[in-house]
């Protein structure tokens, strides 16, 4: 199904997904089901089980084994590196299925979910390389009587739950390391973005990980995620969410086995724009930043902090760029910005929307809800006259809006972008590379873009200082998070004895 269809329209019928057990789907029998409509067209679109607790000690108890008997981490690099690289061709080969169905599910446009599959393959493709790469450290300096061995082992059973904003391209910036590294998973996706995931479990198996490597639950974050962030018997749990959740990882690991956390968390990030800038190219990037995949995006651009001297003039460009942005069906290959993924999410973003004008911020465009049949659609905002201590300023909205503050001078400049919990990502915009650099040095979030926004690959690794998270994710950095370190100290020779 890898065939681009000329006019791709939902499916019929919803399509029945199993989860994934021990290396195969499981239906969902007596199970009740969760069925997602598409947010663009509301139409049923996938059914998944609502998986129970016992299906989830089901899916550890299959990772663990898997883990104990050494059937994955017990082969070489190379071995490891043979089934990544399969997985990676596989997911080209059926890239157009994937796509269709994170569209459909997420509601973000197909175009933009077929880069973000082929990004993944990549990921795949990358990854192999580093479990051919991965090693210990040795030390030689000890004295002609020892000899130290510093080895990395996989932490062991890994839970991963994900969110569903990028429910593919999150899954695939963590699952290729982990399994690089020689762990094995039990993931849990969003219960309203489940089909990508279930996907990627089949496509692993096909190409040769062995049984109850890949596990995949599925089903409510209140019970399912719940059990897992609590469960005794997995060694690392990989969230990516919201900060509220992943604060409720860090007390249930403490009041459970102290599992290892990796935490990628929200994000309130600040486009820094120079009057210096290519101011062309930065309000490209900026309204890029805030629109790409409606703002529901935790690295989206959402305050931008302009110098005062071009405030309003590059507000007025970043304005006539958004006011062009092609919203609309997410099946329609032209299609730049598509739908609200979840009702909740929706009101949140109107909730915003009318909450910044209430604090006494000026709506200068957007949030417009164009009518397009079925669907939740809104349009990118822009909020101008805002204050530091506004609502709309301090927290992460998860939707299409941006707010503009002016600073006069570089320090100001950083002085704003760092106030706030968050710590994700940032931009700077200058054609000064001192500047530019100045600022990358002095604010603080775990990505930086200079005049550039959203860029990724497999190489950087990915995470948040502050309240954005713990750990990295993705390039070596992302492997080695997935493992612990072990010293083995060898004595060479006769021992010198201690007793009589
Ligand atoms: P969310 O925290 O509500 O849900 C994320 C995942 O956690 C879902 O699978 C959900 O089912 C599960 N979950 C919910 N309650 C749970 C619980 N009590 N125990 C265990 N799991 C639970 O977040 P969301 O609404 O799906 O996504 C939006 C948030 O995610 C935003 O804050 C965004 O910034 C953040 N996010 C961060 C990154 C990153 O890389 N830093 C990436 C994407 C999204």
């Amino acid at each position: 199904m890898n065939k681009p269809l000329t006019r791709l329209s939902p499916p019929a019928e919803p399509r029945e997904f199993g989860f994934f057990l021990d290396g195969r789907a499981v239906p969902a029998g007596e199970r009740s089901l969760i069925e997602r409509r598409s947010p663009a067209h509301d139409v049923p679109v996938t059914r998944i089980p609502h998986c129970t607790q016992d299906d989830l000690d089901a899916a550890v108890a299959a990772a663990r084994r898997a883990f104990d008997d050494r059937r994955w981490s017990g082969l070489s690099g190379a071995a490891r590196a043979g089934v990544l690289l399969k997985a990676g061709a596989l997911i080209r080969e059926r890239a157009e299925e994937i796509a269709y169905f994170e569209t459909l599910e997420n509601g973000k446009p197909i175009a933009q979910a077929r880069g973000e599959v082929a990004g993944c393959a990549d990921m795949f493709e990358y990854a192999s390389g580093l479990a051919r790469s991965l090693h210990g450290d040795s030390f030689n300096n000890l004295g002609d009587g020892m000899f130290g061995i510093v080895t990395r082992e996989p932490v062991g059973v890994v839970g991963l739950i994900t969110p569903w904003n990028f429910p593919f391209l999150i899954l695939c910036e963590r699952v290729p390391y982990i399994l690089a590294s020689g762990c094995t998973i039990v993931a849990k996706p969003s219960e309203v973005t489940s089909a990508s995931t279930l996907l990627l479990a089949g496509i692993l198996t096909e190409a040769g990980l062995p049984d109850g490597c890949m596990n995949v639950v599925t089903g409510p974050g209140s019970s399912i995620g719940q059990g897992m962030i609590e469960h005794m018997d997995i060694d690392m749990l990989s969230f990516t969410g919201s900060t509220g959740v992943g604060r409720r990882c860090v007390e249930a690991a403490a009041r459970s086995n102290f599992k290892k956390l990796g935490l990628e968390l929200g994000g309130k990030n600040p486009q820094i724009v120079f009057a210096d800038a290519d101011l062309e190219d930065a309000a490209d990037g900026v309204a890029f930043g805030i629109a790409f995949n409606t703002g529901q995006c935790c690295v989206s651009g959402s305050r931008l902090i302009v110098e005062r001297s071009v405030a309003d003039r590059f507000a007025a460009m970043v304005q006539a760029k958004l006011e062009r942005v092609r919203i609309g069906d997410p099946l329609d290959e032209s299609t730049q910005v598509g739908a609200i993924t979840t009702e909740a999410q929706n009101a949140t973003i109107l909730g915003y929307l009318r909450k910044g004008q209430e604090e006494g911020a000026r709506l200068l465009c957007g949030g417009t809800i164009p009518d397009l049949g079925a669907g939740r659609f809104i349009g990118p905002a822009i909020f101008t006259d805002v204050t530091r201590d506004m609502s709309i300023v301090r927290d992460e909205i998860f939707g299409p809006v941006l707010t503009i503050l002016p600073f006069d001078t570089l320090d100001e400049a950083v002085e704003i972008a760092n106030d706030t919990i968050y710590g994700l990502a940032a931009s700077v915009w200058s054609q000064d590379i001192d500047k530019a650099l100045t600022v990358t040095r002095r604010v603080r979030a775990g990505r930086f873009w200079v005049n550039t926004t959203l860029a990724g690959g497999p190489e950087l690794p990915l995470g948040g200082f502050k309240q954005s998270g713990w750990g990295r994710e993705a390039g070596m950095y992302g492997v080695e998070e997935y493992t612990q370190v072990k010293s083995v100290h060898v004595e060479i020779g006769k021992r010198r004895h201690w007793g009589a």
